[in-house]
């Protein structure tokens, strides 16, 4: 976002959004295709659900609690009187979608996938937007916990693919219905201890949800929530097993990991595995990917009991880190002398286009040597020259930009020169 006003503010970007220029848009382009060349190994599928939902998918979904639905949710009532938001991330709609098309009748597990834009009402700041784009991934109907290191691994592979280095994978487990009770029970009691060094919100979080307490940045609630107990001490016998099962899988693929007992992700949702990938490139929004389980969902949507996983990568982020080269791409440029040869140039254009060679025509009437300085300016590969003389033997010029030289031929003959088979 440039700091420098337009003239007319009004017509600004909305604070917060960004627009993708075509300067930008190739190296999008390229990792989203390397988004759908990567998942759809693996046997993911898209999922393509609306941007708008009623917001109570939300509450229901993200979680009354979470600063996103409590803070951050575009959310308006629309002209029939409902009251709908601006989807602030993807899982809630993937559920929704399942259980109203009744998806869970296929055979399980369902592998999913998507990427589109995000809205949050959050402070903008560099990493940070209100319209954002992500890549989200969800399975539903697999509880072995080698689906959560194949979703880790998937990750791995996709930033790899976009030259991503310099990551660390970041885990842990949340607990379940069973041991999370009592966890936060003990969490209750320590931060209740520790009340008056924290902040108001956390303060609130402490009856709301303790758990969340680990996510503030605040150096004191910090320093009290490093002495509170870890989750990772307390799980459930099926919990314990399911994490070091876990585990065991992304030492199989040999991912290397941290276990991060405070990592407890900014959604309600979370159960067992939770996990982030973080970059040590990008400073304070270094989070460039997040799952984790979540297999009570469903059922709270009054679904069918199936677990579920899932990550979201925010594209931004990701691109900020990417390394992806994006190459214009060879294209033709037609110099057309004349009026007959302007008409001449219109048929011949699309017959290159036809054959597959992006061809650039432009109306403007020029002379040979402004065509081919546009051309060059441009950085046409080709330029085929179109003059009266030309048209009458119906045999033309063609100029290779790089190198200079010339090869006359019928268009014909020409297609075959540039698509590299004369
Ligand atoms: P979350 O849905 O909060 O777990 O976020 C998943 C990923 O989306 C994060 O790791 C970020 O890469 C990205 N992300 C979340 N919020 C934003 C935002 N406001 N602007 C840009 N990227 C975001």
């Amino acid at each position: 976002m440039s700091e420098e006003a337009p003239a007319k503010k009004e017509l600004a970007a909305v604070k917060g959004t960004k627009d993708i220029l075509p300067a930008e848009v190739g190296a999008w382009q390229a990792a989203e295709a390397a988004v759908r060349g990567t998942f759809e190994l693996y046997g993911y599928r898209e999922l393509r659900a609306p941007v708008l939902e009623y917001t109570e998918l939300f509450e229901k979904g993200t979680g009354a609690t979470s600063d996103v639905v409590v803070k951050e949710m575009y959310t308006f009532i629309d002209k029939g009187g409902r009251s709908v938001t601006l989807r602030p991330e993807y899982t809630p709609s993937v559920a929704r979608a399942i259980i109203e098309h009744r998806l869970d009748l296929q055979p399980a597990p369902l592998r999913f996938y998507y990427m589109g834009p995000m809205f949050r009402y959050d402070k903008p700041q560099k990493g940070r937007y209100r319209q954002f784009h992500q890549i989200d991934v969800e399975v539903f109907g697999e509880k072995d916990p080698a689906i959560d290191a194949e979703i880790v691994e998937m990750a791995h592979a996709l930033l790899s693919r976009l030259g991503v280095g310099e990551t660390k994978t970041l885990v842990n487990s949340v607990g379940c219905e069973a041991c999370r009770p009592g966890y936060h029970a003990l969490l209750r009691a320590a931060a209740g201890a520790k009340r008056a060094v924290l902040c108001p919100d956390c303060q609130r979080k402490i009856e709301t949800n303790p758990l969340r307490i680990f996510d503030c940045k605040l150096e004191p609630c910090r320093e009290a929530a490093a002495s509170f107990p870890r989750i990772t001490d307390h799980l459930c016998p099926e919990c314990r097993d399911h994490f070091d099962r876990f585990r065991a899988c992304l030492d199989l693929y040999g991912i290397p990991f941290e276990v991060d007992p405070t990592l407890v992700r900014g959604l309600d949702y979370y159960t067992k595995t939770a996990f982030e990938i973080v970059t040590t490139k990008l400073g304070s929004q270094n989070a460039i990917c997040g799952g984790g389980r979540y297999d009570d969902m469903m059922k709270e949507f009054g679904g069918p009991d199936i677990c579920a996983i899932g990550f979201a990568m925010g594209m931004e982020r990701l691109l900020a880190v990417a390394d992806i080269t994006v190459d214009r791409g060879k294209f033709l440029y037609i110099a057309h002398l004349g009026d007959e040869a302007r008409r001449a140039a219109m048929t011949l254009a699309r017959q290159f286009r036809r054959a597959g060679i992006e061809c650039l025509l432009e109306y403007k009437v020029r002379g040979l040597k402004a065509h081919l300085g546009r051309a060059s300016k441009l950085e046409a590969s080709w330029v085929l020259i179109v003059g009266d003389d030309e048209l009458k033997a119906g045999r033309f010029p063609l100029k290779e930009m790089a190198s200079g030289t010339q090869t006359v031929g019928t268009p014909e003959d020409l297609i075959r020169t540039v698509n590299g088979d004369a």
